[in-house]
C-alpha cells in the first residue's frame, strides 16, 4: 500500500477501507508516514469528507494507537462527561459531584485550558495540594470509593491524536467535522467510560459557530460512541456569551461551590443540572425527568457539595478552601469596568471576554506559561441587561497593573450596547441521542 494512493483517492472523493485508514493512523503514529503526506491526506477529508463509516473505523484506531482504560468493574454506572470548550464553563465541576451522589461512577481524564477556553484541570489546581497525577491504583480505589476520581490527561491515551492535533494546528486543518469527531472521541472512548455525555458548545466562544454546525458535529459523535457499543448523548449548549458569573480558575471554583451549595446563577445550575440529569439517565438506565429530579434532590440535600470535598480531599485538595472559598487565591490588583453608554448590553462575546481573561493571566501563552489562578473576571451584568452609563458592569483581576490594562482593553472590546432590547440565544438547543 502506498500514502501516494490513499491520498489520490481520498482527493477524488472515494471511501477509504478500514485497511487503508489503519495504514495512515498507523504509519504516521510510528512514523513511516512523514508529515507532508499526512497534511496532504488530512487536507483532502477536510474538502471531501468521510462517510460515518469511514469516521468510525478512523476513530478506533485512533483510541487504539495507545492504553484503554478498562473500567468494566464500574459496570454500566462509569459515565463521562465532555465539553467541546468554553468560556466560564466550570459545570464539570458541578455536574459530576451530583451524578456521583446519586450513585455513578466518573473515573475520568481532563486537560488544560486551551486558547481563550478554560480547563477543568486548571481549575482544580487552584486548590492547594489538589493532584491531578495519581497512580493507577489510586486512580480506580477513588474512583470505587467515592464515584470520582479526575487526573490529568495520560500522555499515551490516544497518541495519535495529540500528533496529529499538532500537526492540524499548522496546516489549516482543524475545521473539519470528521476529523474534529474522531479525536474528541477517540480520547474519550480510550478513557473507557461506557457512557458519555457531550456538551457541544456553539456560538462566538465556540469551535462550532452555528447550532446548525454544532447538531452536525453532536450527530457524528454519537453515531461514533454508538457504533463502538458505547452509550452517548450529547447537549448541544450556547457559548455566544459567558457562562455564569465568574471566568478565570480560582473564581470558577468558587462559583462551583455556590452552585453546589444551592445559590449561584441561574443558568449555569440550570445547564450543571441538565448534564448530570442526562449522565444519570444513561448510567443508572432511568428516564431523564427521573435523572433531574434526583439531581436536584443531590444539590437541595448538600450531597453533592460533601461529594465534592470527598473528591478533593482523596486527591489531597485543601477542603478549607470549598468551605470558605475567600481562602481560595486572588490577584491583588482589581479595577471596575463600568458601562460606557446608556442602553442593553446586545453582546457579551465569549472568545473576547475568554481573551480578556487569558490576557489578565488566568490562561496561557504559550504551553510552558504559568498559570495566575487568582486571575479572572467577576461579571456584574449580563447579555440582554439594561445598564445606565457609568455603572458597574464587570470586576476584572490580575498580578500587575499591565495585565489589567490589557485586560480591559480587550474586555471593553467585547461589548456592543443597543438602544431595543436584544434577543438573547437559548442556553439548551437540542439534545441528540
Ligand atoms: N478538541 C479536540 O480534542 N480535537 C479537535 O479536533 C477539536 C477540539
Amino acid at each position: 500500500m502506498r500514502m501516494y494512493d490513499l491520498i489520490q483517492k481520498k482527493k477524488e472523493g472515494k471511501a477509504l477501507t478500514a485497511k487503508e485508514i489503519a495504514f495512515f493512523v498507523r504509519g504516521f503514529t510510528f512514523g513511516s508516514v512523514p508529515d507532508y503526506q499526512a497534511s496532504a491526506f488530512l487536507m483532502a477529508v477536510c474538502f471531501c469528507g468521510m462517510t460515518d463509516e469511514e469516521t468510525a473505523i478512523l476513530t478506533e484506531e485512533m483510541m487504539r494507537s495507545g492504553d484503554v482504560l478498562d473500567l468494566s468493574r464500574f459496570g454500566d454506572r462509569s459515565v463521562d462527561k465532555h465539553s467541546t470548550g468554553g468560556v466560564g464553563d466550570k459545570t464539570t465541576l458541578i455536574a459530576i459531584p451530583i451524578a456521583a451522589a446519586c450513585g455513578a461512577v466518573v473515573a475520568k481524564m481532563t486537560g488544560r485550558g486551551l486558547g481563550h477556553t478554560g480547563g477543568t484541570m486548571d481549575k482544580m489546581e487552584s486548590v492547594s495540594g489538589m493532584k491531578t497525577t495519581l497512580s493507577p491504583e489510586t486512580f480506580y480505589e477513588n474512583a470505587e470509593k467515592i464515584g470520582i476520581c479526575v487526573v490529568g490527561q495520560n500522555k499515551n491515551l490516544a497518541p495519535a491524536d495529540g500528533k496529529m492535533y499538532a500537526l492540524r494546528d499548522v496546516t489549516a486543518t482543524v475545521d473539519s467535522i470528521p476529523l474534529i469527531a474522531a479525536s474528541i472521541m477517540s480520547k474519550k472512548l480510550a478513557a473507557g467510560a461506557q457512557n458519555i455525555v457531550l456538551d457541544v458548545k456553539c456560538g462566538r466562544g465556540a469551535f462550532m459557530k452555528t447550532p446548525e454546525d454544532a447538531e452536525t458535529l453532536a450527530r457524528a459523535m454519537v453515531a461514533i460512541g454508538t457504533r463502538l457499543g458505547r452509550r452517548v448523548r450529547a447537549v448541544i449548549t450556547d457559548m455566544d456569551t459567558p457562562l455564569g458569573c465568574y471566568i478565570g480558575n480560582a473564581l470558577e471554583v468558587k462559583e462551583a461551590v455556590e452552585v453546589l451549595g444551592g445559590g449561584g446563577d441561574e443558568r449555569l445550575r440550570n445547564i450543571a443540572l441538565e448534564l448530570s440529569s442526562h449522565m444519570l439517565s444513561l448510567s443508572l438506565g432511568i428516564s431523564v425527568e427521573e435523572g433531574r429530579c434526583r439531581a436536584e434532590n443531590a444539590l437541595d440535600t448538600g450531597a453533592a457539595f460533601s461529594k465534592m470535598k470527598e473528591w478533593f480531599s482523596a486527591q489531597g485538595g485543601d477542603v478549607r478552601m470549598l468551605d470558605e472559598p475567600s481562602l481560595l487565591p486572588a490577584s491583588k490588583e482589581q479595577i471596575l469596568i463600568t458601562a460606557e453608554e446608556d442602553g442593553f448590553l446586545a453582546e457579551m462575546n465569549a472568545l473576547l471576554v475568554g481573551t480578556a481573561a487569558g490576557a489578565l493571566g488566568a490562561g496561557r501563552k504559550t504551553k510552558e506559561d504559568e498559570i495566575d489562578h487568582g486571575a479572572g473576571i467577576h461579571l456584574l451584568r449580563h447579555c440582554g441587561d439594561y445598564v445606565k452609563k457609568g455603572e458597574a458592569i464587570a470586576r476584572l483581576y490580575a498580578s500587575d497593573e499591565e495585565k489589567l490594562a490589557e485586560g480591559k482593553r480587550i474586555f471593553l472590546s467585547a461589548l456592543r450596547y443597543e438602544k431595543k432590547e436584544p434577543s438573547v440565544p437559548p442556553l439548551i438547543y437540542k439534545v441528540i441521542k
